[in-house]
């Protein structure tokens, strides 16, 4: 049966999401943009009326929500700020291999760290040399006693800064390449962790991008996520759950661009009439809405397919490089509608427009998303 219904409680979370956005990540986008602050004080404010943390499982303080729930409120978040919505999400990214993996006693005490206090948490696994192709990453994790020592370099970190902990993959066995990875999870006052400086990044400018250089970095046994060897798949499966969530980031971004065009195309006139009414305009408008409804209903089904259990690498691979491509042509879009206007920082979209290019990039490029589709459809052909 297909239903594109939302309940009754998620109408009720896309509002409150909605009017969050509306009064509180609106009216401080530019500040945050421009001065590249850390928006802990939203976030605060987001944790408080419980729309932080929604996919952690309520028996450790979350509220239990589905992915798709936190689509909705993802959405609504980066129509506001992407920049903004990324700092608050992060913390899904670094929770989901925990979800997945984790055993009670660590989830209780990292997913519970995040539910007691508005804390954040990081997904630590590119590094300097290694991003879409993970296995070429060098961090090393070597069991001594109780504990495993840690060295390594991690690079473009989201929340790195501000972290309470890591997810972090390393290697335990490098000769056995992407089998002998594991998942761990490194508490930030762990001595040897040293955090770099932000980086100064085309868009997105609120989230906290940096690299982390670990030495030495002990931590106990009991941090090892699931067993030797499942680093890689764990860390994999995470997106599963992450990337419907960051594609619903892509369709909030695109939403708010299309909606911008529509007015500004209502209010400016050239030649004695608004520009909406130039075919060339109003059908660039056109291409914008009917993108952003196929996103999101690319989106949500990967949502829905993850939430009823369902594999759904192929779906949120789906969701991901379509999404990204169109908040990255609406929002280019956006900027033509305005003109020279939208050229400038004293109109919204050239912000749009850099913060949309890193959807196309992070949680796996668009090409790396081609690549894992294309994989699915040869390794595994539909029966
Ligand atoms: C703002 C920001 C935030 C980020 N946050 C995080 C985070 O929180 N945690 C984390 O672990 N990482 C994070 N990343 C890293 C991000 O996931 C990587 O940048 C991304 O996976 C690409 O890796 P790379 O930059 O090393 O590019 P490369 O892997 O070097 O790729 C360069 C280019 O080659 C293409 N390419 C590479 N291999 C292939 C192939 N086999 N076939 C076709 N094309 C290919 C890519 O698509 C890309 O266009 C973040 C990055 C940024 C910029």
């Amino acid at each position: 049966m297909i239903d594109f219904s939302l309940t009754e409680e998620q109408v009720q979370l896309q509002e409150l999401a909605r009017r969050f956005a509306k009064e509180e990540i609106i009216p401080k986008a530019a500040h945050h943009d421009q001065t590249g602050e850390f928006p802990r004080e939203i976030v605060k404010k987001a944790w408080d009326i419980g729309l932080m943390n929604t996919h952690v499982p309520a028996e450790y303080g979350g509220a239990g929500l589905g992915v798709l729930d936190g689509c909705i409120i993802t959405e609504e978040f980066a129509y506001g700020c992407t920049g903004i919505a990324t700092a608050m999400e992060a913390n899904g990214l670094a929770a989901a291999p925990v979800i997945v993996a984790g055993n009670e006693e660590q989830k209780k005490e990292f997913l519970g760290r995040l539910t007691r206090e508005p804390l954040f948490a990081a997904y630590c696994v590119t590094e300097p040399g290694a991003g879409s192709d993970v296995v070429g990453i060098r961090t090393s994790a070597k069991r001594v006693g109780g504990d495993y020592v840690i060295n390594g370099e991690k690079m473009w970190i989201t929340n790195a800064s501000v972290a309470n902990w890591y997810f972090l993959l390393a290697y335990t066995d490098a000769s056995a390449k992407h089998r002998g990875m594991s998942g761990f999870i490194v508490p930030r006052e762990t001595s040897g962790v040293t955090v770099g400086k932000k980086e100064k990044n085309l868009g997105q400018r609120a989230s906290d991008t940096r690299g982390i250089t670990f030495e030495d970095v002990k931590i106990p046994a009991a941090y090892l996520l699931g067993k030797e060897g499942d680093g890689f798949k764990i860390a994999m499966s995470a997106f599963d759950h992450t990337r419907p969530t960051v594609s619903s980031g892509a369709v909030g971004l695109a939403r708010r661009a299309m909606d911008e065009a529509i007015k500004y195309a209502t209010e400016r006139s050239t030649f004695g009439q608004p520009i909406a009414r130039y075919q060339a305009v109003s059908f660039m408008i056109a291409d914008m809405a009917k993108d952003v409804e196929a996103a999101r209903l690319l989106v949500w089904q990967a949502a829905w397919a993850i939430d009823n259990g369902r594999r759904n690498t192929k779906l949120a691979s789906f969701a991901k490089a379509f999404a990204a491509d169109v908040a990255m042509r609406v929002a280019t879009d956006a900027v033509q509608v305005f003109g020279g206007y939208g050229y400038s920082q004293e109109y919204p979209v050239e912000k749009l427009m850099r913060d949309a290019k890193i959807y196309q990039i992070y949680e796996g490029t668009s090409q790396i998303q081609r690549l894992i589709i294309a994989k699915e459809i040869f390794d595994r052909p539909a029966r």
